[in-house]
C-alpha cells in the first residue's frame, strides 16, 4: 500500500509545514544559506559540515542519493567515497559526467552518525530542501538511488525491486529507480540491473 510521502506524515505539522512553504520560495543563494546555517533536525549537531548538492543548476538529469557519508562529510560534496566513484564510471559509461548536465542531491544534507539510517523526522524536516532544489533545477528526469531516495520521493514503501524498470512522476517530471551505488558495491550481481537502469534512463530522457 502506498504512504503519503514521509514529510506529510508528521505529527508535528505546523512547523515542519511552515518551513516547506518558506523554502519552496527561495533562489538558490537563498537556499544555499539556509541549509548551510540549518537546525531545524539534531544530525547539525553531529555532522562536520552540511552537503548541499553538485553540478549543473540547469541539468537534465537529477541525481537522488540518501545522506552523506563521511567522505561527503569531510569535503562537502556529495558522493565523493567509494561509492561516489562508481557512480562515475557508471555515469562514464552512458557518456555523462558530474557537473555536466547533471546535478547529484542527496534526501538528507547532514551526514547520520556513523551511516545509520535517517529517521523520518530528519526527513520530515530536510526533504524541503531537497524538493526546492528540484523545482528550481527543473530537471528533465530523476534518478532516485536506492530505496530513502525513492521512497521519500515516491511516498511509498514498496521496494526497490517492485519500483525499478517504470517511468514514475515526482511533480511532474519522470522519476527512474535504480540501486544505491553503496547496495552495488556490496551486491555486485546487481550491476547488471543498474545498467539497465541507466540504459532505461538514458532512453527515457531521449524520449524514444
Ligand atoms: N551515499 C549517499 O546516499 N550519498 C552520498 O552523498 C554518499 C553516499
Amino acid at each position: 500500500m502506498g504512504l503519503a510521502p514521509v514529510w506529510r506524515l508528521r505529527s508535528g505539522k505546523q512547523e515542519p509545514e511552515r518551513a516547506r512553504d518558506d523554502v519552496a520560495v527561495m533562489d538558490w543563494a537563498q537556499l544555499k544559506a539556509k541549509v548551510a546555517g540549518c537546525t531545524d533536525c539534531k544530525l547539525r549537531a553531529g555532522c562536520g559540515q552540511t552537503v548541499f548538492g553538485v553540478g549543473d543548476e540547469k541539468a537534465q538529469w537529477m541525481l537522488v542519493g540518501e545522506a552523506p557519508g563521511s567522505e561527503e562529510d569531510r569535503l562537502g560534496e556529495p558522493f565523493v567515497g567509494q561509492a561516489g566513484r562508481l557512480l562515475d564510471n557508471m555515469l562514464a559509461a552512458i557518456s555523462l559526467e558530474r557537473g555536466r548536465n547533471v546535478y547529484i542531491a542527496n534526501v538528507l544534507k547532514c551526514r547520520p552518525p556513523g551511516n545509520r539510517n535517517p529517521e523520518p523526522d530528519e526527513v520530515a524536516k530536510c526533504a524541503p530542501h531537497l524538493l526546492r532544489q528540484i523545482a528550481l533545477i527543473q530537471p528533465k528526469l530523476i534518478v532516485a538511488m536506492g530505496r530513502f531516495a525513492a521512497q521519500t520521493l515516491l511516498g511509498t514503501d514498496a521496494t526497490i525491486a517492485s519500483l525499478r524498470g517504470k517511468v514514475h512522476q515526482f511533480a511532474g517530471v519522470p522519476l527512474i529507480v535504480t540501486y544505491h551505488p553503496a547496495y552495488l558495491l556490496r551486491n555486485l550481481p546487481d550491476k547488471a540491473k543498474a545498467w539497465a537502469d541507466l540504459l532505461f534512463a538514458k532512453k527515457t530522457i531521449s524520449g524514444s
